[in-house]
């Protein structure tokens, strides 16, 4: 029981991080598989990440359905994170958002890539989801399984996927490394984008980007993740709930 507070606590910390990081805004959201249950998923009431409170962590079945909803909206995209922890038992939490400066490379058919050393948490390659392809017209919205499991199969084994004309989605082995390449997926974008328009961008090589990630455990991620916590006035845990 004690493992499941502190796990809520850290995706409360969470949600603050990624709103003080300009990954989030009003909307986006990231969960945590269950610790004592992996068909189960925890991720807050439909709620502004900065706002977040402990009391608006729910519980969800792989499938969407809130265990014990206590009146409590759910997130209408929570498909999102049923459907990866569905496809992929290696992956431990998911976080979904609009990060601004991602935006552009969904629609342009410029693909994003690890433009810098902390860029290389990205992967080597993002695939790009497109809703259009498979559903048409649609409010852009992953309102079902059927749709979230067809993002997840675009995503593959990676950790990161570009959702056409809406956001992207990130999925890590912890809350931390989540939250980690999502921080950094935004920021490649923004300097990416920077570099782009000085002309011809030389990006790091695939044999640099597995060095760089075989190098990221959790000595960096959590030397980071104190830094965040101060910026986002939360109490720094060495150890990860
Ligand atoms: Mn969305």
């Amino acid at each position: 029981m004690a493992k499941l507070d502190d796990l809520m606590e850290e995706l409360v910390t969470a949600n603050r991080i990624l709103a003080r990081e300009g990954v989030v805004d009003s909307f986006g959201h990231i969960s945590v598989r269950h610790p004592d249950n992996p068909q189960r998923y925890l991720l807050s009431r439909s709620r502004a990440p900065d706002c977040i409170e402990r009391d608006d962590i729910m519980e969800f079945t792989l499938d969407g359905t809130p265990v014990d909803p206590r009146g409590r909206a759910p997130y209408l995209e929570r498909f999102i994170h049923g459907a990866l922890y569905e496809a992929r038992p290696d992956v431990m939490s998911v976080v979904h958002n609009h990060s601004e400066s991602v935006i552009p490379f969904g629609v342009t058919g410029k693909k994003i890539k690890p433009i810098f050393h902390m860029g290389a948490s990205i992967g080597r390659e993002v695939p790009v989801w497109d809703s259009h392809d498979r559903f048409g017209d649609t409010a852009l919205l992953v309102e079902n399984m059927d749709m979230g499991r067809d993002l997840a199969k675009r995503m593959g084994a990676g950790g990161t996927a570009l959702m056409r004309g809406h956001g992207a989605t990130v999925a890590g082995k912890n809350i931390r490394h989540a939250v980690y390449i999502s921080v950094y997926l935004e920021v490649n974008a923004r300097l990416q984008k920077q570099a782009m328009d000085m002309g011809e961008v030389k990006f790091l090589t695939a044999g640099e980007v597995d060095k760089v990630s075989a190098r990221t455990g959790s000595y960096g991620i959590n030397r980071a993740w104190e830094n965040w916590c101060r910026r986002a006035g939360r109490p720094f845990r060495a150890e990860q709930g």
